[in-house]
């Protein structure tokens, strides 16, 4: 029943088998896949020749099998010259589907001839040798060239009339009782025909199954690109239209800090102290929402300059020391003794290193220390921020770069963030083909570090500055 099934729809695909119009894919599949089968296919002919040579007539063997490895030689040369067609071109892809047909019926028969003239050699006592011979060369044709509906049952239809010829040869020769095993053995290949016909129909059909998913997988694949997009795109407006009312509301407050429009109740500073710090927050969130959608769309802007990293690190702390005497944290910059000269964006890099300090600092308790170097290891010119505190567990780094991912994502974390600040800083790096990352070690602290590759000094010098590129 099931094999019915399989015939059936197979016949229902019949359209298709010669038509090279919307087969572009099954022709290079078949192509493609003919060209990495040679050898096996040879191989296998060759060890069928050999020993067909110890048995039967060598000379007649080997002839016939120089003319199979012949056809192999046309096929070879049909895949060469088609090897570069990207299927647009249909006039040339009928005429490959044509070669191929060509081919297949030239390939075919000189199988057929080979393996029937070994069963013409045979005495009466069973042709199994070419049966078997024949009954293998079908199965592979079946397993590998089911891309081709047509091109498979023009082979499997030579290959059954090699298959009938072998079965009326005896039956002829002999003309023997419907009793002799002659019979049995005829009427054996016949069941193995249609055994032929069923497994060819399943691998097409598979083969089908095969395509349509990846069609599927496509469109699939097509749809979610599209609705990433449209997240993008709505998130860089929704930040946009954000941003603005969210600065005059920060100054309105900071001016109203300040005094002075007017001094304020003692209960209202601290109110406004609380909205001041939220505002800065939300706008460092939208800063960074602004900045994973730019990262995201190739859209972020470098303006590369040979920059000294003993510099930037110090302009870097300078930022946070604010933050780390509110903390209590304690900061020391080791620079290096001569100029670090890197190609980099300095406002980027500053961003990226203000964001691992502030890390350190927010991880670091009251009286903890971070450590600031600039220093040369290996052939890098390495910016590294040491903290003591508590350190990060081992396997969770694609947490620790992920987006709005933490380490500890609980709900009774201490430490506030929107993780997407490291995120963030390994593109930013990785855009100056240099490296982020971090040692770390529980309870006793992390380290990350930035590596750079030296800008050599005739790089670095004046006249050098304006060729440096603006990259996007
Ligand atoms: P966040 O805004 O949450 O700080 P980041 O991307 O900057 O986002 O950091 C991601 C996560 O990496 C942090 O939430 C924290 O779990 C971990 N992390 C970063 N720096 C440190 C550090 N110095 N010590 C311990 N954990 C850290």
């Amino acid at each position: 029943m099931d094999r019915m099934m399989n015939l059936k729809a197979l016949w229902a695909s019949r359209g298709d088998w010669f038509n090279s119009a919307g087969q572009e894919q099954n022709i290079k599949d078949y192509i493609a896949l003919s060209n990495q089968l040679v050898r096996k296919r040879q191989a296998s002919m060759a060890a069928a020749a050999i020993l067909a040579a110890m048995y039967f007539d060598a000379l007649s063997i080997f002839a016939l099998y120089l003319v199979v490895a012949l056809t192999e030689v046309l096929d070879l040369k049909l895949a060469r010259e088609a090897q570069d067609w990207d299927g647009t071109d249909s006039a040339f892809g009928e005429r490959i589907l044509k070669r191929i047909v060509i081919n297949t019926v030239i390939s075919a028969l000189a199988i057929s001839v080979f393996i029937m003239n070994i069963a013409i050699q045979q005495t009466p006592q069973g042709h199994f040798t070419p049966l078997f011979f024949l009954f293998s060369a079908s199965i592979f044709a079946a397993m590998y060239n089911s891309q081709m509906m047509g091109v498979l049952i023009l082979r499997l239809s030579i290959y059954g009339f090699a298959f009938l010829f072998i079965a009326f040869l005896d039956v002829l020769r002999f003309r023997p009782p419907l009793g002799s095993h002659i019979w049995l053995e005829f009427f054996t290949i016949i069941f193995v025909l249609y055994f032929i016909g069923d497994i060819a129909a399943k691998f097409y059909l598979n083969y089908q199954e095969r395509l349509r998913q990846m069609d599927l997988i496509k469109e699939e694949n097509e749809r979610s690109k599209a609705a990433l997009e449209a997240k993008s795109r709505f998130l860089a407006t929704v930040s946009h239209e954000l941003r603005t009312p969210l600065t005059s509301i920060i100054g309105a407050v900071d001016l109203i800090k300040s005094g002075k429009i007017g001094s304020l109740p003692d209960t209202v500073g601290p109110v406004m102290e609380i909205a001041s710090r939220n505002g800065y927050r939300l706008a460092a969130l939208i800063e960074d929402l602004l900045d994973m959608q730019k990262v995201e769309a190739g859209e972020m802007v470098f303006h590369f300059r040979p920059t000294d990293a003993n510099d930037l690190l110090s302009e870097a702390v300078d930022s946070i020391s604010g933050y780390a005497s509110k903390l209590g944290v304690h900061v020391t910059s080791q620079l290096c003794s001569e100029a670090c000269l890197i190609s980099g964006d300095r406002a980027r890099l500053i961003q990226v290193l203000s964001n691992i300090l502030s890390n350190a600092l927010k991880f670091s308790i009251e009286g903890g220390s971070v450590t600031a170097r600039v220093e040369h290891v290996g052939h890098h010119i390495r910016i590294s921020i040491q903290d003591d505190g508590p350190g990060i567990p081992e396997g969770v780094k694609d947490r620790v770069f992920g987006k709005f991912t933490q380490v500890d994502s609980s709900d009774i974390r201490k430490v506030g963030g929107t993780g997407l600040g490291l995120y963030i800083s390994k593109q930013i790096v990785e855009s100056h083909n240099a490296r982020l990352d971090y040692v770390s070690e529980l309870g006793v602290g992390t380290t990350f570090y930035l590596d750079f590759d030296p800008l050599r000094d005739e790089e670095g010098s004046d006249q050098n500055l304006t060729a440096l590129p603006e990259t996007v």
